[in-house]
């Protein structure tokens, strides 16, 4: 079943493309969260699913109906702005009343709806007060109530975390995403902010450039990136490019990988490795080194040390490690000569058109390339 489909979705702003050829199946009670950097097209695509934006090819259909000529305040679609965008002089009730006074629901019913909706939002007692006197996270409530008041077939959020400080974003999107669980909410969100997007979706659409770059669960992308810039938009990763030789030597400038897979391909290479899945050594004392540099940075951070490696002429690998565990990590010192060493599982490798290649032996499908940290310990 699906609740929203879009098939092929383009927009071009005169002769520049915005967003291309965007196919997107969302399941009734999904929460999808559009993701990728400035300017990758994810607000231009939520826009022309509420309405706000006129499709310049493709089709969005609704519980199977296209709804690509209908105007925004017919399509059944609630929305909660970055802004929030309340009415300043309404109360928090007459402002989630807004909706429903234009949909024409009787006065009795709307009464009893904003009611539910303030209890949904934990509002109710501050029904009368106006949006100036409250906090960003009750406003952003008050948005969300008015949104709902509807009973929307599909919920859009345009970063609707963005205007909050720190501390509360994460309190305010937890409540936000038991709130849409609980009440099986088919719901697009949009943000720049990859650990936002990772609390709050079932699924994920990362984009570049106006395009869908993958699709998936968070552990699809971070434990499987199809390209360099999911392994490094997903997560932190390490970035080797360079050429291979012998299938299994990766040179960059200055230096050699020593890869831990054999891979049927030469020429151009971009290798993966994150950060946490990469171990410090003194040289020649691990099966699985993979190169040696010199350590010019190690910090404590609390619950991970950090080392930073130089690597050839200009690489700088990153390595993050657990300070607990029965392993623990010995701290490195700058200067210092280290091994960096990584498993099979922990490598991943794209071609020059940033393919994924699989291990020569290997079944892709099944291979989990980047391990969660807590299964490799
Ligand atoms: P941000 O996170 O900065 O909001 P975004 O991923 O949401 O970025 P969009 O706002 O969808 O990106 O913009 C995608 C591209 O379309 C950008 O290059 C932008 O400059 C362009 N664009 C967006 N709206 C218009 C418009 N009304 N006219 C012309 N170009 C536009």
């Amino acid at each position: 079943m699906t609740a929203l489909s879009l098939r092929g979705v383009s927009k071009r702003f005169g002769s520049a493309i915005a967003v291309e050829s965007v196919t997107l199946d969302v399941a009734p009670g999904e929460m999808v969260v559009l993701l990728g950097p400035s300017g990758c097209g994810k607000t231009t695509t939520l826009r022309m699913i509420a309405g706000f934006v006129d499709v310049s090819g493709g089709d969005l259909l609704l519980d199977g109906v296209s709804i690509r000529g209908l105007p925004a305040h017919r399509r059944g679609i609630g929305i909660v702005f970055q802004s929030y965008a309340l009415f300043p002089h309404l109360t928090v009730a007459r402002n989630v009343a807004f909706g429903l006074e234009m949909h024409g629901v009787a006065r009795a019913e709307r009464e009893a709806r904003v009611m539910e909706m303030l209890r949904l939002v934990k509002l109710e007692a501050l029904a009368g007060r106006l949006p100036r006197q409250l906090s960003g996270g009750q406003q952003q409530r008050v948005a969300v109530a008015r949104a709902l008041a509807i009973r929307p077939r599909l919920l859009l959020l345009d970063e609707p975390l963005s205007n909050l400080d720190a501390a509360l974003r994460q309190e305010v999107g937890r409540d936000l995403r038991i709130l849409q669980r609980e009440n099986g909410l088919t719901t697009i969100m949009v943000t720049h902010d990859q650990r936002e997007a990772m609390a709050m979706a079932d699924r994920l659409v990362v984009m570049r450039e106006g395009r869908v770059e993958q699709i998936g669960t968070q552990e699809d992308l971070y434990e499987r990136p199809t390209t360099p810039f999911v392994a490094s938009f997903i997560g932190r990763s390490n970035i080797f490019p360079g050429t291979l030789s012998g299938g299994e030597v990766l040179d960059v400038p200055g230096s050699r990988i020593a890869l831990a897979c054999r891979y049927r391909l030469s020429g151009g290479a971009i290798l993966a490795v994150r950060p946490e899945q990469i171990t410090i050594a003194p040289p020649g004392t691990r099966a699985d080194e993979r190169a040696v540099g010199h350590v010019e940075l190690s910090t404590y951070l609390g619950a991970e040390l950090e080392h930073v490696v130089h690597l050839g002429s200009d690489l700088r690998v990153v390595i993050s490690n657990s300070c607990f565990g029965p392993a623990g990590v010995r701290r490195f010192e700058p200067g210092e000569s280290v091994a960096l060493c990584w498993s099979a599982a922990s490598e991943r490798l794209f071609d020059d058109a940033d393919r994924a290649i699989p291990p020569v032996g290997s079944d892709m499908a099944n291979r989990t390339a980047f391990p969660r940290v807590a299964s490799d310990a």
